[in-house]
Order: C-alpha cells, then sequence, then structure tokens
C-alpha cells in the first residue's frame, strides 16, 4: 500500500491553517517551496484527476486510485486540492503515477496568473471526493468538503528538506520506521537560558502536543513521555518565537536489543548531513557556472562586434 507523500521536496509553510489572513477556519495550508521561484509538486499516490479548474484559481481537485496509509497511521482514500497554477498538464480522468511531476506553484487567482505570490494552496483529507468545489464558510473563506490537517495527512519522505513547518507536528517516513522500534522511555529536551515565563510556555506547547513535562532548574526540560522527531521540530519553533537557544533533543533511553537501530538511525543522519553538504556543493557550483555563462555572453557578443567590424 502506498504512503501518502507531502508533494514538495521543500516544506516551508506561508500560511498555517486557521489563519485570519486568508484561512480562517479552514485547515488549508499555502507552501511557498525552496524560494520565490515556482517548485514543482510530485503526486503524493496514485491519483485520478477530477477536476479542473484552469481559470479562476487555477484549481486541481486529485483523488487517489486505491487506499492509502496517511501520516497517522489510517487508511482510506484520499482526496486533494491545490490551487494557483497558471498551467495545465493534465485533464479531468487522466491518472497519474505517485512521483509523477503534476503540478506546479503559482500565482493564479481571479483569472489572473499573477494575482498572488508563487505558492501552492493545498487543501486534503480521508475518503472521496462527494463534491468538487469550495463552499463559503461562516468567515466566509470558499473551503472544500471534509478537510484533515496536512500533518496528519502527508509523509515526508526522505529527502523532503523541512524549511519552515510552522511548528506542525510533521512526520519522517525513515524516522517513523526506526523511531517505533526504540522503546519508548522518556526523552529529554535541552534548552538555553530561558525564564519561568518561557519555560511555562514552552511547557503548554509540549502540553498541546499532548507530552506531560517536568522542568528542572538546570535548564532542561524533562519529559515524562516520548518526544517524536515532529515534537521536537514543533518546540524548536517555539524556540525561536520567544528568542531562546534552540532545543537540544536527547534520545530516549533505548533497550539494549535496538543497538542495530541506533546504528542505523546515527547512519541516516550522517548521510543526510552528507547529503546536505553535497546540495550545497551543487548550488555553489550553479552560481560558479552562472557566472561563467555570463562572461561566455558578453565575450561573445564583442566577437561578434569585432566580426561585423572586419567584414
Ligand atoms: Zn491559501
Amino acid at each position: 500500500m502506498q504512503k501518502f507523500l507531502f508533494p514538495m521536496k521543500y516544506l516551508r509553510v506561508t500560511q498555517g491553517e486557521n489563519d485570519s489572513y486568508s484561512h480562517k477556519g479552514s485547515l488549508a495550508m499555502d507552501f511557498g517551496g525552496k524560494d520565490q521561484g515556482s517548485d514543482k509538486l510530485y503526486s503524493p499516490c496514485d491519483m485520478i484527476v477530477k477536476r479542473c479548474r484552469q481559470k479562476a484559481n487555477g484549481e486541481m481537485y486529485l483523488e487517489s486510485t486505491e487506499k492509502v496509509e496517511f501520516a497517522d497511521g489510517t487508511i482510506d482514500y484520499a482526496h486533494l486540492l491545490c490551487l494557483h497554477d497558471s498551467v495545465f498538464n493534465y485533464r479531468e480522468g487522466q491518472v497519474i503515477k505517485q512521483g509523477e511531476h503534476f503540478y506546479d506553484e503559482g500565482g493564479m487567482g481571479n483569472n489572473k496568473p499573477n494575482r498572488f505570490g508563487t505558492h501552492v494552496h493545498i487543501e486534503a483529507g480521508k475518503g472521496k471526493w462527494q463534491n468538487t468545489r469550495q463552499f463559503a464558510n461562516k468567515y466566509n473563506v470558499y473551503i472544500s468538503e471534509n478537510q484533515n490537517h496536512l500533518y496528519d495527512l502527508f509523509w515526508l519522505d526522505s529527502d523532503v528538506t523541512v524549511l519552515d513547518g510552522k511548528g506542525y507536528n510533521w512526520k519522517r517516513v525513515v524516522e517513523n520506521v526506526v523511531e517505533s522500534k526504540l522503546s519508548k522511555e522518556p526523552s529529554r529536551l535541552k534548552i538555553g537560558f530561558a525564564s519561568e515565563g518561557d519555560i511555562k510556555i514552552i511547557s503548554n506547547e509540549l502540553e498541546s502536543l499532548g507530552i506531560v513535562t517536568n522542568t528542572v532548574a538546570d535548564g532542561y526540560i524533562i519529559t515524562s513521555s516520548w518526544v517524536s522527531y515532529g515534537d521536537k521540530l514543533a518546540v524548536e519553533h517555539k524556540c525561536k518565537e520567544l528568542g531562546i537557544e534552540i532545543a537540544d533533543y536527547i534520545e530516549p533511553v533505548q533497550s539494549s536489543v535496538d543497538n542495530e537501530t541506533v546504528e542505523l538511525k546515527e547512519k541516516i543522519s550522517v548521510l543526510e548531513e552528507e547529503n546536505a553538504d553535497l546540495k550545497a556543493d551543487l548550488r555553489e557550483k550553479q552560481q560558479q557556472i552562472d557566472v561563467v555563462e555570463e562572461k561566455n555572453g558578453v565575450l561573445t557578443d564583442k566577437i561578434n562586434k569585432i566580426k561585423q567590424i572586419i567584414e
């Protein structure tokens, strides 16, 4: 069975759910991708295109062809709505394979391709579509039916870089597999110097994630329950908001039989670091190429001008 995967390589939430800007009463989120440019979206699973509105807000309604596994562990059909792409490469009735490029960030709104800054607005939920349209809610915000929290639906595959998860409890495919094998001993979070008030705010944040905490004076927050990788992200986000040094995540005590899993986990983090380094290298090389290409262009212009003079 396919896992329902987050459709972008960079996760950067630019507007969260229920945000008063344009998501009041909606579980929609806006994603900005890597930067201001237009990132590609890859199909979360095998999906069929149910409805396209090329004008308006560039809406594409899709539905999984089979039942899928969501990030919260439930299994059902999935429905998905994306907004703001201005160029459509698929038509209603077409089937898109998992991982296939099917959509792009865009600025389509009110029939204008540059109505908004480049992003994608996503709504999704469990089950098939009953109505492929949006309804005005009581705040007069247009929303689709049967929405679920996107972080309960989308798994983050191992190659997804989280730039800004907005503190939501996103779940990783790889980490989930590994972590589930570790014993559920309490984990510890260490934060930088924090006032009593700040510690209270962070404890409340943890509580809202279902984690019971006991604070200790030396800057440690000891949790008396399991802190997942996603929970850790949420706390990091809160710390950043409060201007506190990022939380240090202390692995839960593992039982002796899990040494192999711990080794695997270490290997994964080493590989992830190497991957990040390689990506940084690649960016640097690309910048160098850009400079050389520009120089090359200037030289070519000069050569052409000289040729014209000679002729
Ligand atoms: Zn939106």
